[in-house]
């Protein structure tokens, strides 16, 4: 670097947290806007895996017979509120169109370098600080009712065999010794060695907002309201606090970015895909490593504060409320494979998702502005977060980035770019 900048950082999720960190340790001027506390969006309340396997996005080619199947079956894990059909019509249309082999290859191919170093980039983003705390290194156990639902996800296996990543099948009463709180429901269990999880994902973002501080950046307590321009580059964010003036912004805020994006004149395609949380509070027991539930699609998460059950989407827009049935359904099925498990209490919680047409992050400057995307992360922003943040940062300092850039265009959603 050889200026330090001025930057605003909107947004404290994982994105804005770990962009501010890495452009603080540049040597710039950070100060890191939120006008909740941080870790207040999806980052607070997701299942807390560093999924370095997840580079499957949900329009995979069969979305069109999975979903239909899901939407008329009231016990499958996709929740559609059907009163927001006729706004989510434009992206929902884009998404579909997405899921073909083509699409959903080159989605996949841009994925994989963003989440397969994710506990790396965790670390990396930690060493050192108070933060690393939270990050468990630990397995990954994919929780089947039978061989045959484990081979029906072979698509997906495919990708992750490809990245290196072979599962040990262990089936039948043998599952019991690898996992003891899984019930006689499960009965094939594709495990995944060497990975890692977040063992409160809100801890870990309070904890990052004060590695920054401690770092000499800033964190300020505001709701971002406009992003000023002069002759098309940035000159300030103006805040429910007043005007901050700056050379850079970054965009982060989550779901909340398309709000944002609107005031700069650009219309992004960017959908909630809502999802729900139980955490079960004294648990009588808890899985050895994190796990994915395939009946119920949800992921289970021993975390410092009790047993995470996290997953379901649910399509409907961000005004409403949470719906009851998809904390049921996880509920539902939480008791029949852990048919064990007692608990004190249960929280609940609902996220959104941000979630781009192609499943890919927006990632980059939005033309000349010197305003810069760092959202859209859908399943993956926990994983995907601080390796965002990094090239964010990299970008900011006119580094190129060895990665091809293409797939994450912050532009790429805009008429004369298409
Ligand atoms: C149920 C569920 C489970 C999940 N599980 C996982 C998982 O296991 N692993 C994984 O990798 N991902 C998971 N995810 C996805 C992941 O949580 C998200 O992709 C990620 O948290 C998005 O982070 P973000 O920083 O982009 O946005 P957010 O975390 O949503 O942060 C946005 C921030 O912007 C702030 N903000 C918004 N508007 C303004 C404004 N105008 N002014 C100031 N501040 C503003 C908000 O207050 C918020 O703090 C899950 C998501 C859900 C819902």
């Amino acid at each position: 670097m050889t200026t330090p900048n001025k930057i605003i950082v909107i947004g404290a999720g994982i994105c804005g947290l770990s962009t501010a960190i890495w452009l603080r340790r540049a040597g710039h001027d950070v100060t890191l806007v939120d006008r909740e506390g941080p870790g207040a969006g999806a980052s607070f309340g997701n299942a807390g895996l560093l999924a370095q396997w997840a580079m499957v996005p949900v329009n995979t080619p069969d979305l069109l017979t999975t979903g239909l199947k899901y939407l008329v079956n009231p016990g499958s894990p996709l929740f559609m509120q059907w009163g927001y059909l006729p706004r989510l019509a434009p992206w929902l249309m884009r998404f579909v169109a997405r899921a073909n082999a083509r699409d959903c290859r080159r989605a996949i191919e841009a994925l994989i370098p963003l989440v397969t170093d994710s506990v790396d980039q965790h670390v990396a983003l930690t060493k050192g600080t108070r933060a690393e705390q939270w990050i468990a290194s630990s397995d990954f156990g994919y929780a089947y009712p039978s061989r045959k639902a484990f081979e029906d996800d072979a698509y997906a296996w495919g990708f992750k065999r490809g990245c290196g990543m072979v599962p040990d099948i262990i089936e039948g009463d043998a599952v019991r010794d690898v996992e003891p709180i899984l019930g006689p429901a499960t009965q094939c269990l594709a495990m995944l060695k060497g990975h890692g999880h977040i063992t409160d994902p809100g801890a870990y973002m309070a904890d990052l907002a004060k590695v920054l501080c401690d770092e000499g950046g800033a964190y300020r307590r505001a709701e971002v309201r406009d992003i000023k321009l002069s002759d098309g580059r940035i000159t300030a964010v103006e805040t429910d606090q007043g005007l901050i003036t700056c050379d850079h912004a970054v965009l982060a805020a989550g779901i909340w970015s398309k709000a944002l994006m609107r005031k700069l004149g650009i219309k992004v395609h960017l959908e909630a895909e809502r999802g729900y949380h139980l955490h079960f509070k004294g648990p009588s027991q808890v899985p050895r490593n994190p796990l994915m539930i395939s009946q119920g699609k949800f992921a289970v998460n021993p975390m410092a504060t009790g047993l995470r059950c996290a997953g379901t989407v649910e399509l409907g827009g961000i005004q409403k409320g949470p719906s009851r049935a998809p904390l049921d359904l996880i509920r539902k099925h939480a008791a029949a494979v852990f048919p064990d498990l007692t608990y004190d209490s249960i929280e609940e919680w609902m996220g959104f998702r941000p979630t781009t047409p192609d499943s890919l992050p927006l990632i980059g400057e939005l033309g000349g502005t010197g305003v810069f995307a760092a959202f859209g992360h859908q399943h993956v922003g926990l994983t995907a977060g601080p390796k965002t943040g990094r090239i964010v940062a990299g970008l900011i300092d006119g580094q190129r980035p060895n990665l091809d850039m293409a797939p994450y265009d912050a532009n790429r959603f805009q008429p004369s770019t298409r």
